[in-house]
């Protein structure tokens, strides 16, 4: 069997890939031991339709942020080179060095390197990633800059300890890459006849550059103010020989499983990464069981992989007294009895901050790896859209005729423009309030508006004071309702319909039969999508991606106003009676 490095991290997340992986590739020539035909028969209509023989896994979109990442790579090289005076060259993938190793029961493992150089005595692996600097260094710092590279500390506390542990657990954040590196280290130590010292950089997006050109047409990343590269430099040599026992016990295992040739039922936990941007392929069939409705999984902001895996598959199935926190215990009795909760008092004391005119507001932003304008940093998220209802008084509010919005015309800084026009449109002179969904994202862009416009900082405070979250009279929050008077730390509003979740498109269906569905672009990373094509587009093209832009964020906002209606409604009865 021939071993990628990215199918050798697949196999070894658990058991059970191996067997589907041999289903998926062969279907109904798949042999494993101690497997039925039904059995097979089974998982093979859960992988492909049982009429259209379409594949159900498939995930054939395109993947439009190729080159972004491609563009960190030759940057990675570039830094590098000037810290260590190396040479390493960019190549795309099939023409970067090919290590190679044949193990003892036949199998090939394989891998390109990112980087790859050698001397007479060494030989330089190089890894470039696309995250943040942030993400490598950790909480207590667990490396320590040393003559423009970072190098693991030595230091011993208990709390870089605990911080260290996280480099060496190949699911975290941090781990996942330092896994990449040992798969490629442990290569290249079985390609090193002369037993050179074999050296391991990872290179990845420095968090605190800052882009100090106004027009960078050229996507040149020069020094920063502060003498920052663009990217971060590790020496991961000592981790990756640290972690390099973790890799082999895992290629043991492999070959082991591989020999069993079993299929293994699931055992499910974090290596399944389920919904995160790493999920294993798998997780439509291993998670069918907890699709239903009233399932385990809805349980807010956690997932119970033990009770999971010992057969609960209903929040019913966990016992109150089992429950730690008020909201899910509120979930669970909301499923039991089969009845929506609504706080309508808090609820209630939540709209009456609220003042008119009500200006209901959406960003939409497109995140480059590297950064794309003055005063971005690495994966900074760049403002090119937004959307704007605005509700003058109490029920004056057309979808049409009281919308407002900007959008890019084209690929080039639109932030300055985007910032003026929201300033000329929010007017908050006599009062008003700025509602927003999940302020977080909207306060922090409007914060870095006044960074790089501090000509517009006093304009932009002033919006800034005046958000009001509106997902906050549902899902409440525990400072601003103390504040109002009321210290339970529980939902407002709970219906079984949102399933454990909060997002704008699970609330809306409750109060309006609109929908995101029928829209071209249907959310956030569509748009994001959407907006980048516009950098090799026609004008004419552009246009009519822009009116989907326009439609998607749109809804985003009048969703908001259908929102706070339904509640204020829901209030209304409640007085009414
Ligand atoms: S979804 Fe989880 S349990 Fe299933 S194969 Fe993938 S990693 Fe294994």
């Amino acid at each position: 069997m021939r071993i990628n490095k990215t199918l050798f991290k697949e196999i070894t997340r658990c058991k059970t890939y191996y067997g589907l992986l041999e289903i998926y590739r062969n279907k109904k020539f798949a042999f494993l031991n101690d497997f039925t035909e039904e059995e097979l028969k089974e998982k093979l209509d859960l992988m492909y339709d049982p009429k259209t023989y379409d594949d159900l896994l498939a995930n054939d979109k395109e993947f439009y942020m190729k080159e972004y990442y491609d563009d960190v790579e030759k940057e990675g090289i570039n830094v590098i080179n000037k810290l260590l005076n190396l040479s390493f060259k960019y190549k795309e993938v099939e023409k970067q060095t090919k290590l190679e190793f044949k193990d003892k029961s036949g199998h090939y493992f394989e891998t390109y390197a990112d980087g790859y150089l050698e001397d007479k005595e060494s030989i330089y692996l190089l890894e470039v990633k696309s995250c943040s600097s942030n993400t490598i260094i950790g909480k207590y710092n667990r490396f320590i800059y040393e003559d423009g590279i970072y190098k693991l500390t030595n230091k011993k506390d208990e709390k870089t300890e605990k911080d260290l542990k996280h480099l060496y657990n190949r699911f975290s954040d941090v781990g996942k890459y330092i896994y990449d590196a040992t798969f490629t280290y442990y290569l290249s130590t079985k390609n090193n006849p002369g037993n050179k010292n074999i050296k391991v950089y990872l290179a990845v997006l420095n968090s605190d550059y800052i882009l100090n050109i106004k027009n960078n047409f050229d996507n040149i990343y020069p020094k920063d103010e502060n003498g920052n590269y663009v990217m971060s430099v590790f020496d991961v040599t000592n981790v990756v020989k640290e972690n390099l026992t973790f890799l082999i016990q895992d290629m043991n295992k492999l070959i082991n499983l591989i020999q069993t040739n079993k299929y293994f039922p699931p055992i499910l936990g974090t290596h399944c990464g389920y919904k995160k941007q790493e999920s294993c392929m798998f997780t439509p069939i291993c998670y069918k069981p907890f699709e239903t409705k009233g399932s385990i999984i809805e349980y807010y902001r956690q997932m119970r992989y033990e009770d999971m895996n010992n057969g609960k598959k209903l929040l019913s199935d966990v016992t109150y007294d089992e429950l730690t926190t008020e909201k899910t215990k509120l979930q669970r009795s909301c499923f039991v009895n089969d009845e929506r909760f609504i706080n309508i008092d808090k609820i209630a004391a939540g709209i009456d901050i609220i003042k008119y005119p009500i200006y209901y507001l959406d960003f939409e932003t497109f995140q480059s790896p590297l950064p794309r304008f003055f005063g971005e940093r690495p994966n900074a998220q760049s403002l090119f859209q937004f959307s704007l209802h605005i509700e003058t008084k109490e029920g004056i509010c057309d979808i049409d005729k009281d919308h407002f919005s900007f959008l890019a015309n084209d690929y080039n800084d639109c932030r300055k423009k985007l910032c003026e026009e929201l300033i000329k449109l929010i007017d908050l002179e006599n009062g008003g309030t700025v509602i927003v969904y999940n302020q977080t994202f909207e306060k922090q862009r409007i914060k870095e508006l006044m960074e790089f416009y501090p000509e517009y900082k006093k304009k932009l405070q002033i919006i800034d004071d005046h958000i009001f979250d509106l997902m906050y009279l549902l899902v409440g929050n525990k400072k601003m309702f103390e504040n109002l008077g009321y210290d339970d730390d529980l939902f407002n509003f709970y219906d079984n319909k949102l399933r454990g979740s909060f997002s704008i498109k699970k609330v809306l269906p409750l109060f309006s039969s609109l929908s995101y569905q029928n829209l071209d672009v249907k959310n956030g990373l569509e748009a994001q999508e959407a907006y980048s094509k516009f950098r090799y587009m026609s004008t004419e093209d552009i246009e009519e991606e822009r009116q989907k832009l326009i439609e998607y964020c749109k809804l985003d906002t009048w969703s908001m106003v259908v929102i706070l209606n339904g509640l204020k409604k829901l209030i209304n009865k409640k007085n009414a009676k």
